[in-house]
């Protein structure tokens, strides 16, 4: 399998002082959903900026082999490296549409069109409501919009900070199932943060459970298949810090 993301030694600091990050390295193959799993502040979010270049880092990136760490943001953007940030973040006076077309601003017009049909054919429950203000979406579907804007720049790599933030475990479901199938139909490798090892069980190949700021355990989908194994690696990795 070819290596769409290599993290190597990844460190973010804020500040002088305060190391968010540590030492930090992972990889992620063509297709693979790779999740970050840990607790509130356990630096997950920094290390998914890092990747999208919007804080600074120390350490090596390689994005298809090549090192983007010296690129900025909008560099790694036309690269195909999208991040989602968690919060949504969707402009909530514009209709479902114009938030798509938002996310698609760097394409020619009639790629832009295809796009956003694609787009909401894949999230039927958003298509019913292009027209409607954003802010009208149920946060499930405000959640599928944000990820659908993403989906909008025809990213390679889809960094997802998460997407289960706030929503009812219906929902989460609902939007996993979406990703799942996305996954399935194209070669796009994702990036997923998360603290729900359950849910993100439902897509992801494999978990880096971190704790303050350095990754203190790995394991595949497969090895976490039966119920035991899976509250072993949540007593060990995720109980009390
Ligand atoms: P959450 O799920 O709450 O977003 P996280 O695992 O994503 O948590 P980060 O947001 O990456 O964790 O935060 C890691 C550490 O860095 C925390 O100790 C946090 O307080 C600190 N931190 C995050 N952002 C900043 C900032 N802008 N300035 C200073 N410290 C920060």
């Amino acid at each position: 399998m070819t290596e769409v993301l290599s993290v190597s030694g990844l460190s973010v600091f804020y500040g002088t002082s305060a190391q968010a990050v540590e030492n930090v390295s992972f990889a992620v193959g063509d297709g693979q959903v790779v999740t970050l799993l840990g607790a509130n502040g356990a630096g997950k979010t920094s290390i998914m900026k890092a990747i999208a270049g919007l804080i600074p880092s120390r350490g090596e990136i390689l994005f298809g082999g090549e090192p983007i760490s010296a690129l900025p943001a909008r560099e790694r953007v036309k690269r195909g490296i999208i991040y989602v940030p968690e919060g949504r973040e969707i402009v909530a006076n514009m209709s479902v549409r114009e938030n798509l077309v938002l996310g698609g601003y760097h394409l020619a017009a009639r790629d832009r069109r295809t796009r956003t049909e694609m787009v909401l054919d894949l999230f039927p429950e958003i298509a019913n409501k292009a027209d409607r203000a954003a802010w009208r979406l149920s946060g499930g579907e405000q959640q599928m919009l944000a990820i659908g804007r993403g989906l909008m720049a025809a990213p390679k790599l889809l960094l997802l900070d998460e997407p289960s933030l706030g929503l009812a475990p219906m929902l989460v479901r609902r939007v996993f199932d979406r990703l799942a199938a996305i996954r399935r139909e194209s070669d796009l490798a994702i990036v997923l943060v998360e603290q729900n090892l359950a849910m993100s069980m439902r897509i992801c190949d494999e978990l880096h459970f971190l704790r303050g700021g350095r990754i203190i355990g790995h394991r595949t989908a497969a090895d976490l298949k039966d119920n035991a194994a899976r509250q072993e690696a949540i007593d060990a990795y995720l109980g009390a810090a």
